[in-house]
């Protein structure tokens, strides 16, 4: 993926210039680009995170809110749930033949170790999914 360019941020719902407001052409993929590595979805400046497991209330950069719903999270967690899982059924299913012993030392490992280790970037993603359906602004 090349470097962005500076944009301004795209608010369609704030403008008034349009009586049905649409993004720019190809805006989901470069918003899903700036979830993957964990920018704020609206300016691709700011971090989402301030620590591991912690997000920003707002943006550093642009001062929009990420979060202004309860309950907004509960779709990263399904994603990851799913991801994992799907994950989990593709290793078990093609993976190599162990002991049972074995495999439920390493699958019941993976399953704790990889939701931690995408918890992240499904959080971006998420956040890109929210700010493009109107609820990061
Ligand atoms: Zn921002």
């Amino acid at each position: 993926m090349e470097p962005e360019e500076p944009v301004p941020p795209v608010l369609p719902w704030r403008s008034t210039a349009r009586k049905t407001p649409r993004w720019p052409e190809g805006y989901w993929r470069r918003v899903f680009w700036r979830g993957l590595r964990l920018r704020c979805p609206v300016c691709g400046v700011g971090k989402l995170f301030r620590s591991y497991f912690v997000m920003w209330d707002h943006c550093k950069a642009c001062g929009v809110s990420f979060a202004r719903e309860h309950g907004q999270w509960v779709g990263s967690l399904d994603i990851n749930t799913f991801f994992t899982a799907f994950l989990l059924m593709i290793g078990v299913g093609f993976g190599p033949l162990w002991s049972l012993r074995t495999s439920l030392i390493v699958w019941c490992s993976a399953a704790v170790l990889v939701p931690l280790a995408t918890f992240r970037f499904v959080r971006g993603v998420w956040t890109a999914i929210v700010h493009l359906t109107g609820g990061v602004y």
